[in-house]
């Protein structure tokens, strides 16, 4: 194993853990995945992640539809989405899926996420969709989640949570963090009062002021 492919489990394995400590996930819910040349290097299924090795990690191909895996145990049962996403979008190297709180109590109720917050423009455009209902681990979930994400670096999915892309695994993680944060806001303000939703022009504004915000590595 190289080096690059070393760094990069034992990464994988340190944002899992930081999904669950930041509050935005829990139990053995929500995988991760991250691009390594032709193939990706994705989450077990079904392990707790305190318990998850690096070596736990499963290599699959991108372009193996049976989705074939190197690797001790089987990788996530989301391997699909993962696969997809990342096939679909050239510009993703990573792939965060969660189950937030408030992100899922959106998706229950079927609401997408619209500009209520300039930061909606951090996930690509003017809203963050909900992407429809289909059996975890499903094909049809892939579908429906790579449509969800079109021009878009984040989708809620129906009756269970979110994925959010980066083009690192650091980009993924604070995108996961802020989507929570934006599910959480648009909430309470729901309860109070009727949210003042941005304009198209606005939202256009923050997204050229986001083509040069933050870390670029
Ligand atoms: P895995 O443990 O198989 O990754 O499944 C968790 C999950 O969130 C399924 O949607
Ligand atoms: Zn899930």
């Amino acid at each position: 194993m190289g080096k690059a492919e070393d760094a990069l489990r034992r990464e994988i394995v340190a944002r899992a853990r930081e999904m669950n400590a930041a509050g935005i996930n829990q139990g053995t819910s929500g995988n991760i995945s991250a691009r390594l040349g032709d193939r990706m290097m994705i989450t077990p299924s079904g392990v707790p992640y305190e318990t998850m090795e690096p070596g736990m990690i499963a290599s699959v191909a991108l372009d193996d539809p049976e989705g074939a895996w190197e690797g001790p145990l089987r990788p996530s049962t989301e391997w699909r989405f993962h696969q997809r996403l990342l096939n679909a979008r050239p510009d993703a190297q990573a792939v965060v899926h969660a189950h937030p709180a408030h992100c899922t109590a959106l998706a229950i109720l079927r609401h997408e996420i619209p500009a209520c917050h300039y930061m909606v423009a951090a996930f690509g455009g003017e809203n963050v969709r909900c992407a429809g209902y289909a059996r975890f681990g499903s094909a049809e979930l892939a579908d429906l989640a790579v449509a969800a994400m079109a021009g878009r670096t984040a989708c809620l999915l129906a009756n269970h949570g979110m994925i959010v892309l980066g083009d690192t695994l650091a980009r993924a993680m604070w995108r996961a963090v802020e989507l929570e944060a934006l599910a959480r806001q648009y909430w309470i303000a729901r309860t109070i009062g009727q949210p003042v939703i941005l304009g198209r022009a606005e939202i256009d504004e923050a997204l050229a002021a986001f083509a040069d915000y933050g870390l670029k590595a």
